[in-house]
């Protein structure tokens, strides 16, 4: 029976929906505090995030990209210091360590995974290498122990990249805790989202937890008194207020991606198309169900013309954009990145996603397969 109705990739005003008297209500609390900047929202969703995660400190900042950013600063990492991490990655993580001054290193990944190839670190490290920054790709955990150990034995610090990755684990415990620092973004798409823009760095290291309260808020130690330059990135409290309703319902919205990601295997198995899997130590929480063809864009524009909306994450490496044109690294330099860039497809995976609305996407897949 054809259907006309058309799948989208995401559908926030479902959740908004669902959410509405608890928003209006965290809402209405900030309006009447008075309070939008570092006040007591932002301070108590720092100490829910913390808990969650099972870590000492959480501090709220504007964006994923400036969590990244901020950890490197507070690290000392700045001109003259490479930083390496994958070139399949969202963008924002190179923008993040050039905004430190520091210049990005590349290091490829698995093919199975496309999560960080802990054994070709190796041949990214120079003498000016001074962190790494595994990736937590599509909510799936990156196998950190051999990372966090080649990192120890040359005293290079770890920054996890954990924006795809809000409650996914790692030999149980949750990412984004296991390195130095770690890094989640509430960009609006991700497993916890705001509504606008918010980013959280977490450390379990007393002095980390200083110096990035400082370097968010201009340097500032107390009032008119400033350690260091800084910058300014700093959760508003209406997006705390926000993510704090949210947040405790994370765990019911990843239950629901995991879900959404099983049925699509079970639909998928026995076509000629593969699921990204994570790795079996960890626990992933299914940001994206990517699958790989070689016939990525006829299958794209197959489903386009059946009304389903796909993505790409994503379709140009680093290392072979116009921003990053000036580290002169020739096509071929990642052969893994830059061959699954062109047969990697997003499928629609969102919570709120219904089952007959994935059954649209899994019988358009197979129609495609079948001709
Ligand atoms: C979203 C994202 C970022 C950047 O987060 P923003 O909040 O958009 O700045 C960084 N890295 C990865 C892997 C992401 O998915």
């Amino acid at each position: 029976m054809p259907t006309n109705k058309s799948v989208p990739f995401v559908d926030f005003k479902r959740q908004v929906a669902r959410l509405r008297k608890e928003i209006d209500q965290a809402v209405g609390r900030v309006l009447e505090s008075g309070r939008f900047v570092l006040g007591e929202e932002g301070w108590s969703f720092e100490v829910d995030y913390a808990r969650y995660l099972g870590i000492a400190h959480a501090v709220g900042c504007a964006s994923g990209t400036d969590a990244i950013a901020l950890s490197l600063m507070a690290l000392g990492v700045g001109p003259g210091d490479e930083v390496i991490t994958v070139p399949n990655t969202a963008l924002p993580t190179a923008t993040a360590i050039s905004m430190t001054g520091a210049t990005p290193a590349f290091v490829d990944v698995e093919e199975e995974t496309l999560l960080m190839d802990a054994s070709r670190l190796e041949g990214a490290v120079s003498s000016k290498t001074r962190a790494i920054v595994p990736v937590h790709l599509y909510g799936n955990p990156v196998d950190m122990d051999p990372i966090l150990d080649f990192a120890h034995a040359r005293g290079l610090y770890v920054v996890e990249d954990a924006c795809q990755a809000h409650g996914a684990s790692y030999k149980g415990k949750k990412v984004g805790t296991l390195g130095d620092m770690g890094c989640f973004s509430f960009y609006p798409t991700k497993n916890l989202g705001a509504f606008g823009d918010a980013g959280m760095v977490v450390t379990r290291n007393d002095v980390y937890d200083g110096k990035l309260r400082q370097l968010r808020n201009y340097g500032q130690s107390d009032r008119y008194h400033h350690e260091c330059t800084g910058i300014n990135s700093r959760m508003d409290e209406l997006q705390a207020a926000i993510l704090r309703v949210k947040l405790k319902i994370l765990d019911t919205w990843n239950e629901q991606r995991i879900q959404i990601g099983s049925r699509y295997d079970e639909a998928f198995a026995g076509l000629p198309l593969k699921p990204i899997r994570p790795i079996p130590k960890g626990e992933g929480v299914c940001h994206l169900y990517v699958v790989r063809t070689e016939r990525r864009e006829q299958l794209r524009r197959f489903l386009e013309e059946k009304g389903i909306c796909t993505l790409i994450h994503y379709p140009i490496p680093i290392h072979r954009q116009n921003a990053y044109a000036g580290l002169n690294l020739p096509q071929g330099a990642f052969p893994e990145a830059e061959r699954s860039a062109s047969e990697i497809l997003s499928l629609p995976g969102f919570p709120e996603l219904e089952e007959s609305e994935q059954k649209q996407v899994t019988q358009a897949v197979a129609e495609y397969f079948d001709r």
